[in-house]
């Protein structure tokens, strides 16, 4: 417990804020990596992929170590909160989908009032007690209740490459080769080629 309570003091420093989303990602890795039996990622043994491009990416990666940066965090945008958790040694993988969470009216109207910012200090304060609950929910509540887990097939994705470096003969800066384009018989990087730009 002890664990998961740094876990998530790690997750909101790393993402400014304490939120549902963010959340969603921690529990979803924390899930997926107790059934995979897995400790946190060092060196792409695990890969990661968020259905969704919002909050709960970063949660994804305090979690499981999977991070943009080491190319083994996938983040495809269908705006689903969905994660897939999967181990490269065995090719197991826990997908872990989080059902709509439920509000009663009063909590609805107390949103809606929020976001249209017509809202009364005092709703105000209510708002921010249902969020920090929320959260708690999502962070504790039992997994059959708040998720659906899954073993889905999954097709791993090859591992992070190493490319040559090439020189821009535009900008002189070094860039990786499979970046590269070609501009009036010059090797160029995309910062320096127009075509993209205007794209
Ligand atoms: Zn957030
Ligand atoms: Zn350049």
């Amino acid at each position: 417990m002890n664990g998961s309570i740094n876990l998530w003091e790690d997750a909101v420093k790393f993402h400014g804020h304490a939120c549902p989303g963010l959340a969603m990602g921690v529990r979803a890795g924390q899930i997926a990596m107790k059934r995979l039996g897995v400790t946190r990622d060092c060196d792409e043994e695990l890969i990661a992929i968020a259905e969704t491009e919002a909050c709960s990416v970063d949660g994804i990666q305090v979690t499981t170590g999977c991070t943009f940066g080491k190319g083994n965090l996938f983040v495809k945008d269908y705006g689903k909160q969905v994660f897939i958790i999967g181990k490269r040694s065995t090719g197991e993988a826990i997908k872990v989908y989080f059902k709509p969470l439920e509000f009663s009216e009063g909590q609805k109207e107390l949103r809606t009032k929020i976001s249209q910012g017509v809202a009364s200090d005092e709703q105000k304060r209510q708002s921010k007690e249902l969020r920090k609950e929320t959260i708690n929910r999502i962070l504790t509540g039992p997994e059959a209740e708040i998720a659906i887990i899954t073993e889905p097939d999954i097709r791993f994705p090859e591992r992070a490459s190493i490319f040559n470096s090439v020189k821009c003969e535009q900008c002189g800066e070094m860039f990786m080769e499979p970046r590269g384009r070609l501009q009036d018989g010059k090797i160029v990087c995309l910062d320096c080629y127009e075509g993209y730009k205007r794209s």
